[in-house]
């Protein structure tokens, strides 16, 4: 197979929407560095690996693990990066490094000599124009350390004070930029990140909430009330959620582990009542709460996807007062008690937790949010 296209099945989109999304939702918190900035506008291929043996940066895509100068094939260690390609050269970020055809490694193709290849020779180019992102400091998702070696042209880890193997004889040689990497999201360390900085994390429960949180947490509510038998004959109907904005308080509680309290204080719930009369629906009563509601649960953060488990949710409500139309005041209060004697907060809490589907979609829009973060 060409070795373009053979490049070319590793290619990933471009992301547009995950930029305009963290746009639409204005939030001045979001942290986006300029490699993090640069890396989402451009493509990028991953299966980008250092290698243990030599220190460089090889392409670990193709069963053959090309030459290193260590012996036979390089051998992949650490973070995947994801390496952004087919981008304008900027102040930040430097194009013409390439795939090398022979050895595997990521080499600086903008030099009239092409360093020293372990398969012989100078390096060949193939595949992606790289535009690498340097001089930014290292984040959980970007590693700096990253040089050229002046000795062999490869992309090298400075970080080691052993500079492994270059062919053109003892260790690599660091010069020029300083280049911070992208590599796939160690999320343990981004989210203990985020939350020990304060404001990005609560920033991302805030995104989490309008994209999905308030939606699951209506349906929960809507399917509480709908079938709802009140007393005999009158049950629940057409319940429609309004839950507002709210605001998160985050806490570390254990390894990996967070506690989350959210504060929503203006939310609402319509809904009907069937009644044995012989009006018909125009007749049923109608109902209008307005309530507080602080939602409480535990985050646990892994290496994996989806990288949020929801764990323990326990709704609340508080400052409930309850409205109706075409109902007696015995019912008026039969409903009241509901709304403010704890059993509709039992009710979302049993529903939440006791539904995986749910805790599931709460999960993934964590963990969605997380990814539009950096
Ligand atoms: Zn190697
Ligand atoms: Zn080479
Ligand atoms: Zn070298």
């Amino acid at each position: 197979m060409h070795h373009a296209l053979k490049h070319q099945i590793f290619e990933r989109p471009p992301n547009p929407r995950r930029r305009s999304a963290i746009v639409a939702a204005g939030c001045g918190l979001v942290l986006l560095g300029p490699a993090a900035r640069y890396a989402q506008a451009a493509p990028a291929q991953g299966a980008w690996r250092y290698c243990r043996k030599c220190h460089v940066m090889f392409f670990n895509g193709y069963p053959a693990k090309g030459t290193c100068p260590g012996g036979a094939g390089h051998e992949a260690a650490g973070y995947t990066f994801v390496l952004p390609y087919d981008a304008p050269e900027t102040a930040g970020a430097q194009r013409n490094w390439r795939f090398c055809q022979k050895c595997n490694a990521m080499f600086f193709d903008g030099f009239p000599a092409k360093g020293a290849c372990p398969a012989g020779g100078g390096h060949a180019a193939a595949g992606f124009n790289f535009v690498l992102p340097h001089s930014a400091p290292e984040t959980p998702v970007a590693q700096a350390g990253w040089r050229f070696c002046d000795k062999c042209n490869a992309m090298f880890y400075d970080g080691y004070p052993d500079k492994g193997l270059c062919k053109a004889g003892g260790g690599h040689r660091a010069n020029g930029f300083n280049f911070v990497l992208r590599h796939t999201t160690d999320y343990p360390a981004k989210v203990a990140h985020l939350t020990t900085a304060g404001a990005p994390m609560l920033n991302v429960l805030q995104i989490m909430w309008r994209d999905q949180g308030r939606r699951v947490m209506g349906e929960g509510m809507q399917q509480a009330i709908n079938g709802r038998r009140f007393s005999d004959g009158v049950n629940g109907y057409d319940t429609e959620a309004n839950i507002g904005d709210m605001v998160p308080t985050i806490r570390p509680a254990g390894e990996n582990r967070f506690a989350v309290e959210m504060n929503a204080p203006g939310n609402n719930i319509k809904f009907h009542a069937t009644t044995p009369t012989i009006f018909g629906a125009a007749m049923d009563p109608a109902f209008r709460v307005g309530f507080g509601m602080l939602v409480k649960f535990e985050m646990n953060v892994r290496n994996a996807r989806p990288a949020i488990d929801i764990a323990s949710v326990d709704a609340s409500l508080r400052d409930a007062s309850v409205h109706g139309a075409n109902a007696v005041g015995t019912l008026v209060e039969t409903v009241g008690d509901f709304f403010t004697g704890g059993d509709f907060s039992r009710s979302i809490t049993e529903r939440i937790n006791g539904d995986p589907a749910a805790r599931a979609q709460l999960s993934k829009a964590v963990a969605a949010a997380l990814d539009q973060v950096f």
